[in-house]
């Protein structure tokens, strides 16, 4: 069995949490490729070290050295390797690191450090080879991941190699340079790792033990989902759930490597698992639905028109209203003589709302038109709710019970979620009222 792990910042953060995560690898010889982000947070108020390394090359373009910031990250690195009790030169490396930094003057290759630095320490500590992502992970002429010459270099450069710690959040782009991922991106590199190696699971250490079925600020004893597909996770986490990169699931997606979501500071616990469709194993007293997430401030646009399903192009010229203003568009609902276009507050400030409603009445001379704004969307999650009837009856029957308007209704073709829209002021309550319906 083959196990890719991967630890966050916060696993990294100080030595007390490097030896925990020492003691998770040890406990299982299946670990054999080891994925670190950078030293996170010790504390609330505590700076990561990406930050300050973002400062650090900020610094250097405004006047040529980074002697304020890189002092931190020198204390920071020089502190973690005197309390791990390493015999590593600790020292020279971050003279030359230093040194580089500002010889590249790129953004992407200072923040590149934390990671670099965070697995050449701890490859040592646990006396593990060090394997350097720029020599495995490259992105296209676009600046996105090339992922099948990706795929290749993984094989090659680990091909016969196990017991290997690896940076994340780093590759090496077309031009040849450091290029990192977005923020959170060592999940991604794991993901790649995962694939490449072809492992049997892919395992991400974080300070959670794995994603709760809502926002735990709205309801505070909100449950841990046990299982999840690839698929309501991508829905959840357009929505706003946050534990894992949006993007980590796709390289593993393909070649159907579970994802189990664990934490550092409590190994013992389950965790969330991440499957696909034909991996899920159901358990007694599963609930009918896996997660619900919500994102406020949404405007509507409810364009009326009688006899408008049998207007040929009236739907494109709508849209093109729309793509004219570079507008994303978030959902599309319809009904016979209703078109609503939802799109995000955000993108309408600035008078471009008025914009928008003006060129719609000229292209298409609708019935009428109505704006609602102020909505908040939010989507119930649970690829079970095919299987059961009623799924739809009790939800808005119990948002009818606790005096809920509903706005808008959007279920997706796959019957994977309802989403619905209400108003800003009743978004707590509705993630409350539906977890109370269903959990
Ligand atoms: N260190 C990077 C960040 O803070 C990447 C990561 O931790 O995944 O975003």
């Amino acid at each position: 069995m083959i196990k890719v792990c991967k630890f966050g910042g916060t696993s990294m953060a100080d030595a007390n949490a490097i030896r925990k995560v020492r003691d998770i690898i040890n406990s299982d010889c299946d670990r054999k490729y080891v994925v670190v982000s950078a030293p996170g947070k010790r504390n609330k108020e505590d700076i990561k070290i990406t930050d300050t390394l973002y400062s650090c090359y900020s610094e250097i373009m405004e006047k040529g050295n980074c002697n304020k910031y890189f002092s931190l990250i020198r204390e920071r690195f020089m502190g973690i390797v005197s309390d791990l009790g390493l015999d590593l030169d600790i020292n020279t490396i971050l003279d030359n690191t230093e040194k580089e930094m500002i010889e590249n003057r790129s953004a992407d290759f200072c923040a590149s450090r934390g990671e670099y630095l965070s697995a050449l320490i701890f490859a040592r500590f646990i006396g593990f080879e060090f394997v350097d992502a720029i020599d495995m992970i490259r992105f296209d002429s676009e600046g996105r991941l090339n992922i099948d010459y990706t795929d290749d270099k993984v094989k090659n450069v680990l091909k016969g190699k196990e017991n290997v710690v690896i940076p994340g959040f780093y590759g090496k782009s077309y031009e040849g340079k450091v290029k990192t991922f977005s923020r959170g991106g060592s999940d991604i590199t794991g993901s790649i790792i995962a694939r490449g190696v072809k492992a049997d699971l892919y395992e991400n250490f974080t300070d959670v033990s794995g994603f709760l079925v809502c926002d735990p600020r709205i309801v505070p004893m909100a449950k841990t989902i046990r299982q999840i597909t690839y698929k309501e996770l991508r829905e959840l986490s357009y929505m706003g759930a946050s534990v894992l990169h949006s993007e980590a699931i796709f390289p593993v997606m393909k070649k159907k490597i579970p994802i189990n979501i664990k934490n550092t500071f409590s190994p013992q616990d389950e965790g969330t698992m991440i499957v696909p469709n034909d991996k899920y194993n159901y358990r007694e007293g599963d609930p009918i639905i896996t997660g619900i997430a919500g994102k406020k401030d949404f405007t509507v646009i409810i364009i009326e028109k009688s006899m408008m399903n049998s207007e040929v192009g009236f739907i494109r010229r709508v849209l093109s209203v729309i793509e004219h203003h570079g507008l994303c568009v978030e959902h599309l609902p319809s009904g016979i003589d209703t078109l609503s276009v939802v799109v995000s507050s955000e993108q309408l400030r600035n008078g471009i709302l008025s914009d928008v409603i003006n060129e719609i009445r000229e292209n298409v001379s609708p019935d009428y038109i109505q704006v609602i704004e102020n909505i908040s969307l939010i989507a119930t999650v649970g690829h079970g709710m095919t299987r059961r009837p009623g799924t739809a009856g009790k939800l808005f029957t119990s948002l009818a019970e606790a005096g809920i308007n509903v706005a808008m209704i959007d279920q997706g073709s796959s019957e994977l979620n309802i989403i619905i829209g209400v108003a800003n002021s009743d978004y707590e309550k509705t993630i409350k009222t539906i977890y109370k319906a269903f959990i």
